[in-house]
């Protein structure tokens, strides 16, 4: 579906129409705030009731959300500023309209980010920004030791950042040989993914320089929130600070 046709389906289901259809108590996107009969469909195999069709959220969009709501001090008055890569439309829209963010989403490729940015070569001086969100993004990244460092030199001193990656094994598992995509997608789950991160992902995040806490998810959300609001209740947070 194009643009186009994405807004003008989103403005039919907000409609009369939409609220017979789709409206109801049933779930709910704290993003976007709708109340829904449900979510739809997404992603390759597709999980069921996932994606707010308002806001176009997932699971993990929806518990990042609610992280920042209830554990950080990002929505607190205090001016603060804040990197976002690869800015995810529902998370960019409300963030950056936020009057205490000073507010940058960049993006390797994405033009609808603000800047374009390379992550293992951050243009901005040491301590730079309060806050950087990047997620899902590590696991197409070659370097991502030289990506994580750069985040930990960026960041303000008392600073924090969250950065999730998928954790699909026990131990990291890459191979630089691999760079066919079919073969990738084979070898990683993803025809653009350089590995599979296993439970070792946080050491990698200490080699940088951070502090991690490693945070579950039934520490931010109640059990009936994980079904309401469909979240992934495996989705570890790697909160991650600069002293
Ligand atoms: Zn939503």
């Amino acid at each position: 579906m194009n643009l186009t046709l994405r807004s003008l389906a989103r403005e039919v289901v907000k409609g009369p129409i939409g609220q017979i259809l789709f409206f109801g108590n049933a779930r709910f996107c704290p993003i976007c705030q709708s109340h829904l009969r449900s979510f739809l469909p997404y992603g390759y195999p597709s999980r069921l009731d996932v994606r707010c069709l308002i806001c176009d959220s997932v699971e993990r969009h929806r518990l990042i959300w609610l992280f920042f709501q209830r554990k950080t001090n990002l929505f607190d008055s205090n001016k603060k500023k804040m990197l976002h890569v690869a800015p995810e439309r529902c998370l960019a829209t409300r963030l950056s309209g936020m009057q205490s963010i000073e507010y940058l989403s960049a993006d390797i490729c994405n033009p609808a980010a603000m800047v374009k940015m390379n992550i293992t070569n951050i243009q901005y001086p040491d301590n730079t920004f309060d806050v950087i969100y990047c997620s899902h993004v590590l696991e197409h990244v070659l370097d991502d030791r030289k990506a994580m460092r750069e985040f930990y030199r960026v960041l303000t001193n008392g600073g924090w950042a969250v950065l999730q990656v998928p954790i699909m094994l026990e131990t990291t598992y890459e191979d630089p040989a691999i760079i066919d995509p079919v073969e990738r997608a084979k070898a990683f789950g993803q025809s653009d993914h350089v590995r599979c991160y296993g439970q070792d992902y946080e050491k990698r995040l200490i080699d940088a320089g951070f502090n991690v806490k490693r945070i579950k998810v039934t520490e931010v959300v109640k059990q009936e929130e994980i079904e309401r609001m469909r979240i992934d209740e495996k989705e570890d947070i790697f909160f991650c600070t600069k002293l």
